[in-house]
């Protein structure tokens, strides 16, 4: 089933309200697994909704309305339906009571005018609407599937999920499902990884392959359609299978899962301690670490050894080095790591040095960068980089590249 939304309201194109409406239908219809490809807003006019409806008639063989079954002159929603299709409004004596008993309960006078919204569409299944007088309607003409709705979402959102989308299952059977996934990467550009799967990109249909990017992070997104949920996994899977087999180093978690959600479960999952040494990144890495709860399991604690002075005298890196190698150095990177590991007594020190700029120092260029990771019983790694981007983004992406480093060992 192909979909549109036409949301109908004035104030939608006057910008004085959005159209989460359609938003919220679009989402609703995702998971019944029906396609929705256009979103269209039409004012309170009824000539131009006749005209969104002519097209949407082309191109969908379900047209979702939103709004315009109030009472008032400009709700013309159905009387324009009715009036395209050929069909006669008719009250609705369901409708009706409702209606008269709303005015009871309330104690106010009903109008003439209220009368106009028991008024349904001939041969429509009615969708009863809980919080408000105007039911929704459903029904099918030449193939075409018709819902229309209330535009108030207080209305729309209950009626939709307790009368519409049976209504809608009714009409296509059990319908697919879509399961999706995001497989997060960290080490590789964009466009790099584009290109290692660019064939499975545009080979894959059923799950479809969406590369998306961000903050110096690289995700897909995966989309599988099934009726059956299991099989929609078991394609999910595959596909991961066949990324993986080619970039399958870069991936680090799925879905919303940050690099220091998963670096921070890692630690605690393997109960190891962790203390840091930041230079360039001036206690970055430790706000970020600290910001999730659980942190005191697994931080000892850190030095911002930003000068030299610090460097030497609170950490104990050798003079000679900082003097002959300089403070943005593998060898200073490789003792700041290893020194604080051992006086904070972690299981893991990392220490972090570099040029964030503007400008170069010790005659290296902005953006050298030296990470580097010292494990209790191994030898201590360090990891040269060289980044671009702002002050700021050098320094928020050194901590991510420690954080991916730290998950790689
Ligand atoms: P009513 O009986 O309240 O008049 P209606 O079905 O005639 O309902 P409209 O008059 O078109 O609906 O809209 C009523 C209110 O519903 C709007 O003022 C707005 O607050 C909300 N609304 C309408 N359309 C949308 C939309 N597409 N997205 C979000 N809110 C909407
Ligand atoms: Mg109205």
């Amino acid at each position: 089933m192909d979909a549109e939304i036409i949301a109908v309201g004035s104030e939608l194109l006057l910008g004085q309200i959005a159209n989460t409406n359609g938003q919220f239908l679009s989402k609703q219809l995702a998971e019944l697994g029906i396609n929705v490809y256009y979103h269209t807003v039409v004012g309170d006019n009824s000539s131009r909704l006749e005209n969104a409806i002519s097209i949407a008639q082309t191109r969908a063989d379900l047209i979702i309305f939103t709004g315009g079954l109030g009472p008032t002159k400009d709700d013309l929603t159905k009387e324009t339906i009715a009036k395209i299709l050929g069909k006669k409004l008719v009250t609705d004596a369901e409708a009706l009571e409702g209606i008269e008993e709303y005015f009871i309960k309330t104690k106010r006078i009903m109008t003439e005018n209220n009368k106009k919204q028991a008024l349904v569409i001939e041969g429509s299944d009615i969708l009863s609407n809980d919080h408000g007088m105007a039911p929704g309607m459903g029904f099918i003409v030449d193939n075409i599937t018709y819902m229309l709705f209330p535009g108030p979402p207080k209305e729309l959102n209950p009626m939709f999920l307790k009368y519409g989308s049976e209504f809608l299952l009714k009409q296509i059977g059990e319908a697919e499902r879509i399961e999706s996934r995001v497989l997060r990467f960290f080490g590789i550009g964009e466009s790099q990884l584009e290109t290692e799967i660019e064939d499975l990109i545009e080979a894959q249909t059923n799950p479809t392959i969406a590369p998306l990017a961000g903050d110096g992070e690289v995700t897909l997104r995966l989309t599988a359609k099934h009726r059956s949920p299991e099989i929609a996994k078991k394609l999910l899977d595959e596909t991961e299978g066949l990324i993986a087999d080619r970039v399958g180093e870069y991936i680090y978690g799925y879905d919303s899962t940050s690099l220091v959600d998963e670096l921070m479960n890692r630690l605690k999952g393997m109960n190891l301690t962790i203390s840091g040494a930041e230079s360039l990144t001036g206690g970055l890495f430790l706000e970020e670490l600290t910001r999730l709860s659980g942190a005191s399991a697994v931080i000892k604690g850190g030095v911002v050894c930003y000068t030299n002075e610090i460097k030497e005298h609170v950490l104990g890196v050798n003079k000679s080095t900082l003097e002959t190698k300089g403070a943005v150095s593998e060898e200073t990177a490789e003792e700041l790591a290893t020194k604080v590991r051992k006086i904070l007594q972690s299981d893991i020190g990392i220490s972090f040095t570099g040029v964030a700029g503007p400008n170069e120092s010790e005659g290296k260029p902005v953006g050298t960068v030296i990470i580097g990771i010292s494990c209790l019983n191994y030898p201590t790694k360090v990891y040269p980089l060289l980044l671009t981007g702002t002050r700021q983004g050098i320094r928020t992406r050194t901590v991510k590249y420690g954080c991916y480093y730290l998950l790689k060992m």
